[in-house]
């Protein structure tokens, strides 16, 4: 996608500082670091978000991801890691291009993610499940 940064990015058309390439992931430093260390995996093909990924692409990002997070971790050892990934603007997703965080994590970094939990009955758990189970089917 020609106006697509991270697709300029495996394209080479500009920098980045990468760490890991292979057929279907490239896996370079988040220009922010959020956090020494912090890097993202995209893949390779402009898939904007996790519902376009098809099935090998999923497993070569995931992949790709846990050899990573190893080697962030023997490089910083940091004392947590995040993996964070966004779909869609409300999501807090920026770049519309698939890709995920691995993100070094120290106590008191000033990383925030609110989760309001709801806590519902068994009974709503159960009629959500089914209703995610039928699209399953
Ligand atoms: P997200 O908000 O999950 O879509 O994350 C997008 C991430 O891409 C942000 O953390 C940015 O810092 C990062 N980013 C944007 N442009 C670049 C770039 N040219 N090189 C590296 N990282 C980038
Ligand atoms: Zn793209």
């Amino acid at each position: 996608m020609t106006d697509c940064v991270f697709c300029k990015i495996v394209a080479k058309q500009i920098p980045a500082t990468v760490v890991h390439e292979d057929e279907a992931t490239l896996a370079f430093m988040d220009i922010g670091q959020v956090n020494p260390g912090h890097v993202l995996v995209a893949c390779k093909a402009h898939v904007e978000n996790v519902y376009g990924l098809a099935d090998a692409q999923a497993a070569a990002v995931f992949h790709a991801a846990a050899r990573v997070a190893r080697a962030i971790r023997a490089a910083f050892n940091p004392p947590g890691l995040s993996i964070y990934q966004a779909n869609g603007i409300p999501a807090g997703q920026t770049v519309l291009h698939f890709h995920l965080h691995l993100l070094p994590r120290h106590d008191a970094d000033g990383m925030q993610l609110v989760w309001p939990v709801k806590n519902p009955p068994r009974e709503k758990l159960e009629e959500y499940a089914a209703q995610i189970r039928a699209q399953l089917a």
